[in-house]
């Protein structure tokens, strides 16, 4: 959470760190700002809202200095207010910083600052730690061999508990930034002639690829023309520089209305990327370049934990599902927030896997530490290269779909679930799936995106349908199988952009409570594919008829529902159950971005969400 940008360099700082807030703003925006050393001071501007506030607030005043930083902020501590947002400077006007992340000890340090005399403007745990810094910089004799800045910083950030990311300029510092994190991410870019610091690399493309991916505890000096790494112990760290393949471009919104809607339409796309070179010559099996557990291993495995978020986590529920039915071995799935709390029994052969596209959902980040504590091997399925889960995972497998923007997740979602698939056939064929079969399971993967196209084929009809259920404030989504999860992803979709409540419940379940909100004022979206179970989603159909609820069914090919059952019908490419799921997710993705515009939200900025949770 939180959209970071630090730049010291030969260009004017401001114009670079308001055009990196925009492209991440979907990490935070509560409120944007930006602190600019010039002229002997820091000229703050900063807004509550959209960049777009700051900019019209920025060009108010002149920012010509080539020293500065920028936030765009997730409000924790203190409400959404001008005096809240960042930068914050501090009271003795000698320190600036920005910050993302939460310091859990900070009324402790405020206490003791109050005391030394330092005061506050705003309500945020940012402004006590600017000010915990200016208090050490005051008191931090010059030294030889290390600068003043550093010390201070460092000193700081050995009283401070809890998660940081931080960028701090120092008045009497010009042309040097100090920046350091622990829990939330931080990229340098190193330029020619200049260096930035970033949240997400998507900030920093525009002038550099190369990068160096900070670690946690890890504190970063940077000047234009170089850059040192130290730990927070002051030992030396030598630091590795990445190159990163994503170009501009990848994160423009081209002719799309959003990025939600470019993603779902570049699903296609993405799932071909997300399996090149995946499958084995022999067309009957997956391969992973980067679990780093050789098939030996593997094979002594008879149990898997999953544990991620919010989609992911539906993610991991349609995996526990391909698992179980194609490779034979149990599943478990839990949110990853309470897994690291729960500290349940574990089995001794138990695989471990965490989801994230992103790669720093601290609830993730933190149970995958809690695995790897108790001495399990951890393997992550991502996006982001470089990401912190990716760093510290045993090995893993990458998602390769390019940057996802939109803060509801479906191009990151459906590659997940192709991965999840992919690993059930891959476990499958270790174990009792045969040639054919695995032959069979591939042909299906393979044939995903065309399946896709297809179902993306139906939007101009599910828009339509949109118009006429945009105005309800209830809404179920029932699914069986490795549907159900799906239908739990269709009611978050809706919630996350249209704010309708929604519950996505096991279709037969619904009648152990949910029917009761049944009546005309409440509709249904039946996941109804082709199969074994269809006349039994047929019958819960049926009750909820029979309560003047109205259906919207999404049918595979060929279905044929009773006369009158169904308001509305969608049709999607009947398929292998391998791939059912991802053809799915297509059009409950499109059914809640079509009801989310027709009710005139802010689809890719959905109201108290971000991209990316990186607070607890
Ligand atoms: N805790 C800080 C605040 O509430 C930082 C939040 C963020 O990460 O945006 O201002």
């Amino acid at each position: 959470m939180c959209g970071i940008v630090g730049y010291v360099g030969k260009h004017k700082a401001a114009p670079f760190i308001i055009e990196g807030l925009k492209r991440l703003e979907y990490r935070g925006y509560d409120s944007a700002g930006v602190a600019v050393l010039q002229d002997g001071g820091f000229t703050v501007a900063k807004k509550i809202g959209r960049v777009a506030n700051l900019e019209v607030e920025a060009a108010k005043i002149k920012l010509n200095g080539n020293y500065g930083i920028g936030h765009t902020r997730w409000a924790t501590h203190g409400g959404v207010t001008d005096a809240n947002a960042h930068p914050h400077i501090s009271s003795d006007g000698q320190i600036a910083m920005i910050h993302n992340g939460v310091i859990e000890n900070y009324s402790k340090i405020k206490k003791f600052l109050l005391e030394k005399g330092y005061t506050f403007k705003s309500e945020t745990d940012t402004e006590v730690l600017c000010n915990l810094v200016a208090y050490h910089y005051a008191k931090e004799p010059v030294s030889a061999d290390e600068s003043r800045f550093v010390s201070a910083v460092r000193k700081s950030l050995r009283h401070a508990e809890g998660t940081y990311g931080i960028v701090i300029m120092a008045l009497d510092a010009p042309g040097e930034l100090v920046t350091a994190r622990k829990g939330s991410p931080l990229i340098l870019g190193i330029g020619d002639g200049e260096s930035i610091v970033a949240s997400d690399v998507a900030a920093i493309v525009s002038r550099t690829q190369s990068v160096v991916y900070l670690k946690d505890n890890e504190v970063a000096h940077l000047t234009p023309k170089d850059f040192t790494i130290t730990t927070l112990e002051a030992g030396e760290v030598t630091p590795v520089i990445d190159k990163v393949n994503w170009s501009i471009e990848d994160s423009e919104m081209g002719n799309y209305a959003h990025f939600m809607e470019k993603e779902i339409f570049e699903q296609p796309t993405a799932l071909e990327n997300a399996m090149r070179g995946r499958f084995a010559e022999d067309g009957s099996t997956a391969q992973f370049g980067g679990l780093n557990i050789s098939p030996n291993e593997f094979r002594q495995i008879d149990r898997f934990m999953f544990c991620a978020c919010g989609t992911a986590l539906h993610a991991c529920m349609v995996t526990e599902h391909q698992i179980e039915r194609f490779a034979r071995l149990p599943v478990e799935c839990d949110y990853a927030s309470e897994f690291r709390y729960r500290n349940i029994p574990l089995f001794r052969n138990t695989l471990f896997f965490v989801m994230s596209q992103s790669g720093e959902t601290i609830d993730t980040l933190a149970a995958m530490r809690e695995a790897k504590r108790k001495g399990y091997k951890v393997l992550a399925i991502n996006n982001v290269v470089g990401s912190t889960i990716a760093r510290e995972a045993d090995g893993g497998i990458y998602q390769h779909v390019g940057p996802e923007v939109g803060v509801a997740s479906t191009k990151a979602f459906t590659s997940q679930l192709l991965i999840g698939a992919m690993l059930a056939l891959y476990i499958g064929r270790m174990r009792d799936l045969s040639f054919g079969a695995g032959q069979r399971y591939v042909t299906a993967l393979k044939s995903s995106p065309d399946l896709v196209r297809k179902a993306l084929l139906q939007a101009p009809h599910i828009k339509e349908i949109a118009k006429r259920y945009a105005h309800y404030t209830d809404m179920l989504f029932l699914g069986r199988l490795s549907l159900f999860p799906i239908a739990l992803e269709g009611a978050l979709k809706l919630k996350e952009i249209s704010y309708i409540h929604a519950e996505g419940y096991p279709a037969a379940e619904m009648k152990h409570g949910p029917i009761a909100l049944i009546s005309e004022k409440c509709p249904s979206v039946f996941l109804a594919p082709n199969g074994e179970i269809l006349n039994k989603i047929v019958s819960s159909m049926q009750e909820i008829k029979a309560r003047k609820g109205k259906i919207i069914a999404i049918i595979t090919e060929g279905v044929e529902l009773p006369e009158g059952l169904a308001d509305e019908t969608i049709v999607v490419p009947d398929c292998h159950e391998a791939v059912l799921p991802i053809v799915y997710s297509v059009p409950v993705q499109l059914l809640s971005y079509y009801i989310a515009v027709e009710r005139g939200c802010d689809v890719d900025k959905p109201r108290n969400l971000a991209k990316s949770v990186t607070v607890e």
